[in-house]
C-alpha cells in the first residue's frame, strides 16, 4: 500500500508527540518537511531518509511527500502543531487527486491554541475562536470582518501569526477592533516558544497588548467579557458563575 501520513509533532519538544505521531514517524521509511521539523525529529528515529524544504515552499513539499509515497515509501510529512491547522494537511489533500494511489493518513497534533492555553490557565474554557493574523493567504479586510463578529460575540479570542517582521501593526489593529467591543482592561495573555527552550508568557490588558512587540513565535489570548485574572493566571469561566 501507497501511504502518506500527515504529522502533527505539536508545539515543540518531544514529550508533546502523541502516540499515534510517534507509531506515524516509525513506521514510516521518509522523514518530509520544513527544515527546522526535520532537524528536530529526524535525530529520535535514526535511519530514514529526510527531505527537507524552506519554509515558504509549502505546495512543494506537498508534492515532496505525494511523489515519495506514490513511489512506494511509506512517508511522513511533518508539521508543527495540528496538520489540520494552518499546516500542511489542506494543500496536501488538495493535491492529492493527482495521486490517487496514496492513501493519506492525517495524525493530529496539539495546536499553540491548546499548549499555549495551558500555560495560561483556562483561557478557552467556553465557546472560543481562533484567527489568524497573517494577510499571506487571506485578504485583511475579511480578517478584519472576522475580528468584528468575534468581538460582536464575545468570543474568547486566540490569535496566531500575531505579527512578523514585515506586519508589525497587525497586532495594534486587530486589538483596536476588538476596542470597539471590550473595555481596555479586558485579561489577555500571550505565549511564545511554547514547549520549546526559551518559552515566556505574560497575562496583560487588551490596552496593553495594543502596544506590546511580539514576533511570529507567540500565540495571543484574549478573554471574554467574563475572563479574570488571578495570580497570573487567566481563568474564562466555564458558565454564568459570578466572578470569584
Ligand atoms: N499548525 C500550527 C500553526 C502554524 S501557524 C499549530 O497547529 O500550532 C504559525 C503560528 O502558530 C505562529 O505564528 C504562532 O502564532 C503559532 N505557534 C505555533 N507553534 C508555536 C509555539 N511553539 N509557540 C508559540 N506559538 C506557536
Amino acid at each position: 500500500m501507497k501511504r502518506l501520513y500527515i504529522v502533527g509533532l505539536g508545539p515543540g519538544e518531544e514529550r508533546y508527540l502523541t502516540a499515534q505521531a510517534r507509531k506515524a514517524l516509525s513506521d514510516a521509511q521518509v522523514l518530509c518537511g520544513y527544515t527546522v521539523y526535520i532537524e528536530l525529529i529526524a535525530p529520535l528515529y535514526p535511519g530514514k531518509e529526510c527531505l527537507s524544504t524552506p519554509m515558504t515552499k509549502e505546495r512543494e513539499r506537498c508534492r515532496l511527500a505525494l511523489q515519495s509515497a506514490q513511489a512506494g515509501r511509506t512517508t511522513a510529512l511533518v508539521c508543527s502543531g495540528d496538520a489540520g491547522v494552518y499546516g500542511m494537511a489542506g494543500p496536501c489533500l488538495e493535491l492529492a487527486g493527482e495521486y490517487p494511489e496514496v492513501e493519506i493518513e492525517v495524525v493530529p497534533g496539539v495546536t499553540a491554541a491548546l499548549s499555549g492555553a495551558a500555560v495560561l490557565g483556562a483561557p478557552l474554557m467556553n465557546d472560543f475562536a481562533v484567527i489568524s493574523l497573517s494577510d499571506l493567504l487571506t485578504p485583511w479586510e475579511v480578517i478584519e470582518k472576522r475580528l468584528r463578529c468575534a468581538g460582536a460575540g464575545d468570543f474568547a479570542l486566540c490569535l496566531y501569526n500575531p505579527m512578523s517582521k514585515k506586519r508589525r501593526d497587525h497586532l495594534r489593529r486587530a486589538c483596536d477592533i476588538l476596542l470597539e467591543t471590550r473595555p481596555p482592561e479586558t485579561v489577555c495573555g500571550w505565549v511564545k516558544n511554547i514547549g520549546r527552550r526559551g518559552q515566556e508568557s505574560r497575562v496583560l490588558t487588551l490596552g496593553a497588548l495594543r502596544d506590546e512587540g511580539l514576533d511570529m513565535f507567540t500565540t495571543v489570548f484574549i478573554g471574554s467579557s467574563g475572563t479574570w485574572e488571578k495570580g497570573g493566571k487567566m481563568v474564562t469561566p466555564r458558565g454564568y458563575e459570578a466572578k470569584p
